[in-house]
């Protein structure tokens, strides 16, 4: 009976325990996959697929990839949503009798990727773990590319859970309960876990183990659910990750109440990280404020942007720093040209934990180090007690800096695999066995001479072939002369040749040399490792400091450039903007003048505005760039104004623009409700509102009656800070009826029949819209803008009753429709006809005759 081959059973065996998981098993130079593996990826790669003899009648499907240039392949397959578990050969093939031991040494997935060229150097690249009970969620996400952990509980979870979950971002989560799954799965890939998985006897000893703690206390986190969601995280990394994480040295609580929370829909809608034409970071606040020098540095800006502060003397000590460093722009230029010399530690570091490490990457540590005692010294001539804290804290790590410097030399190769990365002179051993693989010519030569000196054989040759290794040549006729410590190895007709214990010995050392160099180097290389790992957490401390240092110099950087100023802050909910712009559409449309605009608001007179005006006429710039700058503020950024007063806030909210969401089963208009409503539940006193057009998406009056509703609620009931740009000038009534309702609008000049944007906020409401004249300038085609033209002349002087046009007026805009016959009028045809009519070349007679049959045509339209 056919039976499996040994491979194959290790093979399926191995597949068994991950079942979820593309197994890459590694068949000596490839990773090839089998089954139902080869055929998903075969096709999922377009790879060739082709059998192997498994023992059984019919071939195992097979397909594969070249373990040198795997992680493209890779890379595809988990962003297609699949994980990888590497199965590697774990016996030596030259020395292990049978089959080879294999074993999965890591599984790889969204959330776990840790190779530099499989990540955006810009951002973090988390994995979330989500645990519920009851109403409360423990949420913990981890970025193990760089060793960041974070932990925070969440309070009646379920109607901010996805909007939480958006703002970390994460590219993979795991939860403990299944209700929660189809949520969590538009937005990223989830594995549910065992819900013990997240017990405290499980998660417990894993923590403590972990961060070297004696009780959960130590950790301070907020409740068990941070406890249970982390322990349960740390507890699946070690066991996909299989390495003892290293890198991971601390679990820092996520202060929620000290940080701005902002929904998606306000990230998108204030294109914070992403534009929203394409989603990517050209565009965004961030594309605009990132002028970082590190990589770490570049992340550290993004989380700030995705997280403003809402506690005031946080913010005040990043704009004091900012604030020294636009004073004193030499010394953040000196900062900026030494960071521009670190590289990325954060991941550097998650590769010692990984053992990835290469000479290189401690170069790039080396590198980094020494630029410590420059920036430490800058930061101390600063005279700003912040700064010279942060100078104190930087930790030069000088006997570091002088192993790595003594021990790595310079020119290091990229590939380690020959060796040669180990200074001359760091180990006297590893110098002989270099000697020894180098100079081994020499040496024979040197012996060559000295056997011919002693036995006075004048033709004696020292020789190598691939058999016998290295011999000493005696032709017949000198054989007598030969001394009885030479030792026959062969004899040929007209020679005999020998070896003595000393050409043994550099025999030995030469064909060793070699592999005993690589190996020593590479072991001189592990103790190295283990050195920068022993130090791995007071170099995460010391990357903390840059990455921060770097976001400073950033912001102050930007600052300077585009004439940014610091924003006042304060905390009686007063928003006073003088000339501010908007971040964003000031540095994209630079062949046009940026119209500043001023912004009062408080919590009592000027709580509420009502902004009108012309489409085009640039009120969601207006709206945007208001929330844009209190974001900036809270960022601890300076701001694009004259001068800024921000008060503190606990949210920002928007609502703006059309879009539905037919995934999830909802219509434009409704979308824009559910986004009212929203806003409506969680808005409170110290809120900023955005709201621009809302009830647009229906009939002229439930529109109309939403938005006054709405106004009227947040107005009595909410207290929010609000900018509600409409087209129902109705509204503009409010003004006088409600308290701290302000009119505003923007302001454009006739001019003719066009009109002129002039861009300007002023006091008082505007009565037309020129949706028409927009079309036109859209380049709607003329006989519709005509006709619409003559609609609304119509329209406006109807008698409009309960919401119904009257049968009167709808007929005569019907008539006026078909008598405008869309396409070709008339009126139309005349003018086309006299366009083609060559005056000049016409007698006085055919011109009158011409002229006369024209006007009767014109008489007749
Ligand atoms: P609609 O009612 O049609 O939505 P709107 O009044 O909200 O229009 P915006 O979208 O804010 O108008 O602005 C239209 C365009 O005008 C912007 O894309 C921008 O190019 C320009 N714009 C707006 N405000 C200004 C300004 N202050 N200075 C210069 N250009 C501006």
């Amino acid at each position: 009976m056919a039976q499996l081959s040994p491979m194959m059973t290790q093979y399926l065996s191995l597949k068994e325990k991950y079942k979820d998981c593309i197994l890459f098993f590694r068949l000596g130079d490839f990773y090839e996959m089998f089954f139902e593996d080869a055929l998903l990826v075969s096709k999922e790669l377009e790879l060739t697929l082709t059998g192997r003899n498994c023992g059984l009648e019919e071939r195992a499907p097979m397909c594969g990839v070249p373990f040198h240039s795997a992680s493209t392949y890779i890379q595809r397959l988990i962003d297609n949503g699949h994980k990888i578990a590497i199965c590697e050969q774990v016996s030596d093939p030259a020395t292990s009798k049978g089959l080879v031991d294999r074993e999965v040494i890591r599984i790889i997935s969204q959330g776990t990727v840790v190779d530099m060229a499989m990540l955006d150097e810009s951002q973090n690249n988390f994995i979330a773990s989500v645990y519920t009970q009851g109403k409360n969620a423990g949420i913990s996400y981890c970025d193990i590319s760089t060793g960041e952990f974070f932990a925070y509980t969440v309070k009646n979870y379920e109607q901010i859970l996805k909007d939480e979950i958006l703002r970390i971002s994460p590219k993979e989560i795991i939860f403990s309960n299944q209700d929660i799954e189809a949520q969590l799965q538009s937005m990223a890939a989830c594995t549910l876990l065992d819900f013990n998985e997240f017990s405290l006897t499980n998660v417990k000893p894993i923590l403590l183990k972990q961060f070297a703690l004696v009780s959960l206390n130590d950790l301070h986190l907020d409740s068990e659910f941070a406890i249970k969601a982390a322990g349960a995280l740390l507890n699946y990394l070690g066991d996909t990750q299989k390495i003892q994480l290293s890198h991971i040295t601390s679990l820092k609580q996520y202060i929620k109440t000290e940080t701005m929370f902002l929904d998606e829909v306000t990230r998108i809608n204030l294109e914070l990280t992403k534009s929203m034409r394409n989603g990517v970071k050209r565009g965004s606040l961030l594309w605009i404020l990132d002028k970082t020098c590190t990589a770490m540095g570049a992340r550290h800006l993004k989380n700030w942007v995705d997280q403003p502060l809402t506690v005031k003397e946080k913010i005040e000590y990043r704009l004091d720093i900012v604030e020294a460093f636009t004073k004193n722009f030499v010394l953040c230029d000196m900062l900026r040209e030494s960071l521009k010399n670190v590289y990325d530690l954060e991941r550097i570091l998650s590769k010692i934990a990984y053992k990835s490490i290469s000479p290189r990457d401690c170069l790039a540590i080396l590198r980094s180090l020494k630029e410590i005692p420059n920036i430490k010294n800058v930061l101390l001539n600063s005279n700003m007690n912040a700064l010279q804290n942060l100078s104190a804290q930087l930790d030069p790590l000088e006997n570091l800096c002088e192993l790595l410097e003594k021990a790595i030399d310079p020119e290091a190769p990229i590939t380690t695999a020959e060796g040669g990365f180990i200074n001359k002179g760091f180990h006297n051993q590893l110098d002989e066995l270099k000697e020894a693989s180098l100079h081994g010519k020499q040496w024979l030569l040197e012996l060559e001479e000295k056997e011919k000196q002693e036995t006075g054989i004048k033709n004696l040759k020292i020789s190598y072939n691939r058999i016998f290794g290295y011999y000493i040549e005696i032709t017949k006729s000198n054989i007598p002369l030969v001394p009885l410590r030479y030792v026959r190895k062969q004899t040929l007709t007209g020679s005999e040749r020998y070896t003595t214990e000393e050409l043994q010995k550099i025999e030995n050392k030469i064909v060793n040399a070699m592999q005993l160099s690589l190996k020593l180097e590479f072991e001189i290389f592990e103790q190295i490792r283990l050195s920068i790992e022993a130090l791995i957490h007071r170099i995460q401390g010391i990357a903390n400091i840059l990455k921060e240092l770097d976001v400073f110099c950033t912001l102050a950087s930007v600052a300077l450039d585009n004439q940014y100023v610091r924003p006042d802050l304060n905390e009686e909910g007063k928003l006073e903007i003088q000339e501010g712009r908007h971040p964003i559409v000031e540095v994209m449309q630079k062949d046009v003048d940026f119209i500043s605009n001023d912004i009062f608001m408080n919590n009592s007179t000027d709580r509420t505005l009502i902004i009108t005006g012309p489409n085009m006429s640039g009120k969601s710039t207006y709206m945007r760039q208001t929330a844009m700058i209190a974001i900036m503020a809270h960022i601890g950024s300076f701001v694009p104004a004259k001068s800024a007063n921000i008060s503190i806030l606990d949210r920002v909210f928007t609502r703006i623009g059309a879009s539905d969401s037919l995934s999830d089963g909802q219509s434009t208009f409704m979308v824009e409700m559910s986004q009212t409503a929203n806003i409506l539940k969680n808005a409170t006193d110290k809120s900023l509102l955005i709201l621009d057009e809302i009830g647009r998406g229906t009939s002229t009056f439930d529109g109309l009656s939403i938005a006054w509703a709405v106004v009227e609620y947040i107005s009595k009931k909410l207290g929010a800070k609000t900018l509600f740009a409409t087209h129902y000038h109705e509204l503009s009534d409010l003004e006088g009826n409600l308290d701290g309702v302000k009119n505003y609008c923007i302001s454009v000049k006739e001019f003719g029949n066009d009109i002129i944007f002039l861009r300007k906020i002023i006091r008082g409401g505007a009565d037309k819209s020129y949706g028409i004249h927009v079309a036109q300038l859209a380049g709607v085609p003329l006989d519709v803008i005509k006709l619409a033209n003559k609609i609304l002349f119509r329209l406006e002087s109807a008698d409009i009753n309960n919401g119904m046009i009257s049968q009167n007026i709808m007929g005569k805009v019907k008539k006026e429709a078909t008598q405008l016959d869309l396409f070709h009028t008339e009126h139309d045809k005349l003018v086309e006809e006299m366009k083609l009519i060559d005056v000049m070349s016409l007698t006085p007679m055919q011109a009158m005759t011409e002229l006369l049959r024209l006007t009767e045509k014109a008489k007749q339209i």
